[in-house]
């Protein structure tokens, strides 16, 4: 990938900026300094945060004419740099952007700016009695961040990635300004800001697909001690109509220490799990005997009834609770993947042997439909997909980090050899130009194309891909 070269901003060029009515701080909150992973640091010249979508527009089209780098960034929940903009760079923060409206002549989708977070999508949806087709696992993520990312939930086993079911986008782009554009206009720019990072465009407004929710969901574990099964139990309920969520997950329960020559900390044995949801009248429960009756023998762990949205929120206290608790400050690690069913079923066990214990024992593992992904993102090569993430809720001890990064590696090494690629919002490692080549996979060229279309000085840009 070509790096161009961009100018960087200086006091003339804020007080440009700040002339067009966009806000730019006074000196830069340490909050822009780090993101959810804490583990690169970076400081931005200055932090612009656009009252309004015009106001975003405006600061990307200064920055363009100017010849000048910038980053945008939604929480910054992404965890290797992707949202930092480096020093000298600008960052955009987008998040005040987060108006949501509702439309009468179309139920069935949310006009969402680009920094509403899926809490309040799914707050807003639940209000007329809907629910978003794919929303994250966690909702306290911006729109725009998660369409720039890809975005996976528990019903990408069937709809695949958010950035994949959107309507229609608002995007500004450095070369083109700003438009609306979607699967019947202006197609080349639509495809060109999903799922690439914010390296293409700005994402400054999304029409979120909706779905009718009724009126209960019921949610049922199976638990399994071998992967195989777990991964033929989630194919063969991937196909059921009535399910309509499906997660998976590896879990470790501790079985005792290790005492042989050289060995040491605790050892545990890895299970793995698989969630269903089914959504049904009050009167009408599905019956769950018949449901995993003839799938591969499990031990049904837990049931559970409430409602769709009241699931979709499952995350939100427990990060509450972490954050309270102060156990969220420092590094967290964090990878994901996209994996063909083989390279789980051959590698992941083993792999999940040499996790360090700090990286924790609870892994989501879940389907994901791998003909529909964000257009530029590379797709696993071989049968099936899920998106394996392995990640601290908590900070890592800082001597623990190291080792943690180690596994990371190793499990980058052997998965992508046999068909894997990275879903990118964790640590790429410590080069921007090989993680930005590790991230495009496959795609380079179309990548290439898009960033010469719409970005050709190569303002938009992280400290976690540069180039
Ligand atoms: C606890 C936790 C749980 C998570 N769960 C999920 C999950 O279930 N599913 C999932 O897919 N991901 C998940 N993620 C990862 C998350 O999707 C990514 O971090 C994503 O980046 C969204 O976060 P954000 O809105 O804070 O965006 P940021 O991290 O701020 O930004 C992400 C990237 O998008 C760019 N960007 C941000 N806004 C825009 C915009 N409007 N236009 C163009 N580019 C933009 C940034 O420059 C950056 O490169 C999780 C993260 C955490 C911390």
């Amino acid at each position: 990938m070509s790096v161009c070269a961009a100018g960087s901003w200086g006091v003339a060029e804020l007080a440009g900026l700040r002339a067009t009515g966009v806000e730019v701080a006074d000196g830069v909150d340490p909050a822009y300094v780090t993101d959810f992973g804490g583990l690169r640091e970076a400081s931005p010249a200055a932090v612009a945060r656009p009252r309004t979508v015009a106001e975003a527009a405006t600061a990307l089209a200064f920055a363009a004419d100017a010849g000048l780098p910038l980053c945008a960034r939604g929480l910054g929940r992404s965890a290797g740099g992707q949202s930092l903009a480096a020093s000298g760079a600008l960052t955009l923060d987008l998040s005040r952007l987060d108006a949501i409206a509702v439309s009468d002549d179309d139920p069935d989708a949310l006009w969402c700016e680009p920094g509403a977070t899926w809490t309040a999508v799914v707050a807003t949806a639940a209000r007329i009695g809907r629910v978003p087709l794919v929303a994250p696992n966690y909702l306290d993520l911006t729109v725009g961040g998660t369409i720039a990312a890809g975005g996976y939930g528990a019903s990408s086993f069937r709809h695949g990635a958010i950035a994949a079911v959107v309507g229609e986008l608002d995007v500004a782009t450095p070369a083109g300004g700003r438009g609306r554009c979607g699967p019947l206009h202006d197609r080349d720019r639509f495809d060109a800001v999903r799922g690439t990072f914010g390296r293409h465009g700005l994402i400054l407004g999304a029409r979120v697909p909706l779905r009718a929710a009724r009126e209960q969901l019921t949610s049922a574990v199976v638990l399994h001690d071998d992967v195989a099964d777990a991964i033929e139990a989630q194919c063969r309920l991937g196909d059921r109509e009535d399910v309509v969520l499906l997660e998976g997950f590896c879990t470790a329960t501790p079985t005792g220490f290790r005492f042989a020559p050289g060995a040491s900390g605790p050892t545990s044995c890895w299970r793995y799990g698989t969630r269903i949801g089914i959504d049904h009248d009050a009167d009408a429960p599905p019956r769950l005997d018949a449901l995993l009756g003839g799938l591969p023998a499990g031990r049904l762990v837990s049931v559970e009834r409430g409602t769709t949205s009241g699931f979709l929120r499952r995350l939100v206290p427990y990060y509450e609770l972490l954050e309270a608790r102060g156990e969220m400050a420092g590094p967290r690690p964090r990878v994901d993947f996209l994996l063909p069913w083989d390279a789980v079923r051959e590698l992941l066990p083993d792999l999940l042997e040499g996790l360090p214990p700090e990286m924790g024992t609870l892994h989501p593992l879940s389907p994901v439909d791998p003909a529909r992904l964000a257009p530029l993102t590379d797709g696993p090569s071989g049968e099936g997909a899920c998106e394996l993430v392995v990640m601290t809720s908590t900070a890592v001890p800082a001597d623990a980090t190291r080792r943690c990064l180690d596994w990371i590696e190793e499990a980058d090494r052997r998965l992508l050899a046999a068909g894997g690629v990275r879903y990118p919002v964790g640590w790429l490692g410590d080069e921007p130009e090989a993680a930005l080549d590790r991230v495009v996979g496959r795609r380079a060229e179309a990548w290439e194309t898009a960033r010469s279309r719409h970005d050709p000085q190569g303002l938009l840009r992280s400290v976690a891909l540069a180039g």
